[in-house]
């Protein structure tokens, strides 16, 4: 089972705005910048609201876990289902429900495209649960026994996050939660924690910004420093098994994570993914960076000593897009 922090603990995900809000001052910047970006709806956002709505029983994927048989206990007369491509949606709106399928889609193409993974390889849906309600959301945590620091889930295949109706920005979970969809699916549940966490951060804050910039904002992924005294090295990092106890630690694993994501990808991409895979299949930390990095790290003391000032700089990352 992976997780996602709670959001209004850690803010996480990327810089949103709006294009269309600009002032009058910057006219002219919007009229050139509206000579290559797509101000009025795209065709994707004039898809948005395409979701049909079903009944439980004629869902062509009936199959539900034992958390998702605990979700839709919550309420149980008011749950919607719907489906798309690759994914199931139980929801209570299908104003909320049908953009997160718009964005479901995009994010699980975008990512598995990245890792270099087919999905047509893998014909079964994945069901998204979509809670509104925050005394819903807790209930959920209690019945299926999570961490109260859950912001999203992705469990046994299954999908499971809130969004709130209130808040205009969703943020980047149903991002981060794909992501781990799509790792377990193609890597199987080999991956180590950090690389798991890691890579669900890194590739969630970038496809939150791209899906928002495809709409004619302008979005850039955000990264997070870690705090000085607060860097775990390396060694200790990758070998972590669980999360920590302590909530403002669970925070650092998250964001040292994926600061080592983003400085092994931006090192050597290939490399980084040689190294994904070996990590995968059992490989030790020190065997699957040999084995991705070759002589670029002499040790893990040397890259230790490399990507700590890389983590604890909130400026030191070059962020791709
Ligand atoms: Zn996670």
């Amino acid at each position: 089972m992976f997780v996602y922090l709670l959001l209004p603990i850690f803010p996480m995900g990327c810089f949103l705005v709006p294009r269309r809000r600009q002032t009058a001052g910057l006219l002219l910047l919007v009229l050139a910048v509206s000579l290559t970006l797509p101000l009025s709806p795209t065709r994707a956002q004039e898809g948005d609201g395409a979701l049909k709505e079903t009944s439980l029983e004629l869902l062509s994927d009936r199959a539900l876990t034992p958390l998702g048989k605990a979700a839709l206990s919550i309420r149980p007369a008011e749950w919607k289902h719907a489906e798309s491509a690759n994914f199931v949606y139980h929801f209570f709106h299908s104003f909320i429900a049908a953009p997160v399928s718009v964005e479901a889609e995009f994010y699980y193409r975008v990512i598995a495209r990245e890792l270099e993974k087919d999905t047509t390889q893998w014909e079964r849906k994945c069901h998204i649960y979509v809670f509104e309600e925050a005394a819903d959301w807790a209930e959920f945590q209690k019945r299926g026994s999570l961490d109260p620091w859950t912001g999203g889930i992705h469990a046994a295949g299954s999908l499971f996050i809130r969004r709130d109706p209130q808040v205009k920005w969703k943020g980047s979970t149903l991002g981060h939660e794909v992501a781990h969809l799509v790792v377990e699916r193609f890597f199987g549940a080999g991956v180590p924690l950090w690389l798991n966490e890691g890579y669900a951060e890194y590739a969630a804050a970038r496809c939150y910004a791209a899906f928002h910039r495809a709409r004619g904002y302008g979005a850039r992924p955000a990264s997070r420093a870690v705090p000085e005294g607060m860097y775990v090295p390396v060694g200790q990092l990758t070998a972590r098994l669980s999360y920590p106890d302590d909530v403002a630690q669970v925070g650092v694993f998250y964001s040292e994570s994926e600061r080592l994501v983003r400085f092994l990808s931006a090192a050597d991409q290939r490399g980084f993914g040689t190294m994904f895979a070996a990590l995968a299949k059992g490989a030790r930390f020190e065997t699957a960076l040999a084995k991705g990095f070759g002589g670029r790290f002499m040790n893990l003391e040397a890259l230790d000593r490399e990507f700590r000032s890389y983590a604890i700089h909130a400026n030191a990352a070059p962020i791709p897009n």
